[in-house]
C-alpha cells in the first residue's frame, strides 16, 4: 500500500495492473483500453499513474480499476480494499462487451488497411494508363474501366469506414468476405 497526498492507501499500480492479467515489461504494456500490437501503455510506478499514448487514457490505480471493470469511484475503492463495503461484483458482460468492441475495432482497422493498399495500387494503375493511353488494347481498356469501377467502390468504402455509422461499418465488414477475391492484387502489381 502506498500513501498519497490525499491520505488514501492505494494498492501499488503495477501490482494492480498485473493482477488484472496485463503483463508489464519495463514500465510498458499493451493497452487494455484499445487494440494495439506495440505497447503504448506506460506505467509510472513512482507517480503511481498510467498513461496510454495510443488512446489517451490515463489516471491512477483507482481510475484504472474503474475503467477496466466499469465501476463507480466508490465501488472501485471497495474493490481495491481501500474502503470497506459490500463486495463488488464484476459484471462479466462488461468485459465481454469490451472485448467485442476491441475485436470490432481491430477488424475495422485491418479492413481499412487492406482497402488503402488496394486503393493505392489502383491509383498507380490509373496513373500508368493516363501517362500511356495508347498502349491499351481494346480488351485492356475494358479491363481498365472495370478496375476504375472497383477503385471508386474502394474509395467509397474507405469513406464509409472513416465517417459512416456503426451499422454501415458492420454492413461493410459482413460483405468483405465475399468481395475482391484477390483479382485486384494480381491485376495491379
Ligand atoms: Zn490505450
Amino acid at each position: 500500500m502506498k500513501r498519497n497526498t490525499m491520505g488514501i492507501n492505494k494498492p501499488d499500480i503495477i501490482q494492480t495492473i498485473e493482477k488484472a492479467g496485463i503483463e508489464i515489461k519495463r514500465g510498458k504494456a499493451l493497452c487494455p483500453f484499445h487494440t494495439e500490437q506495440t505497447p503504448s501503455f506506460m506505467v509510472n510506478q513512482k507517480k503511481q499513474t498510467f498513461h496510454c499514448y495510443g488512446c489517451g487514457e490515463h489516471g491512477d490505480t483507482i481510475h484504472f480499476i474503474m475503467k477496466l471493470h466499469g465501476l463507480s469511484f466508490k465501488d472501485a475503492l471497495v474493490y481495491l480494499g481501500i474502503k470497506s463495503g459490500q463486495p463488488v461484483k464484476i459484471d462479466p458482460a462488461i468485459a465481454r462487451q469490451k472485448k467485442i468492441q476491441r475485436d470490432f475495432e481491430t477488424a475495422i482497422n485491418n479492413f481499412y488497411e487492406k482497402l488503402c493498399q488496394q486503393s493505392r495500387k489502383l491509383h498507380k494503375v490509373r496513373i500508368q494508363v493516363k501517362d500511356n493511353p495508347g498502349e491499351l488494347t481494346e480488351q485492356g481498356a475494358a479491363y481498365f474501366a472495370g478496375l476504375m469501377g472497383d477503385l471508386a467502390e474502394i474509395d467509397f468504402k474507405l469513406d464509409t469506414l472513416l465517417t459512416g455509422s456503426f451499422e454501415d461499418k458492420v454492413f461493410l465488414l459482413r460483405g468483405e468476405k465475399y468481395a475482391y477475391r484477390g483479382e485486384i492484387k494480381s491485376a495491379a502489381t
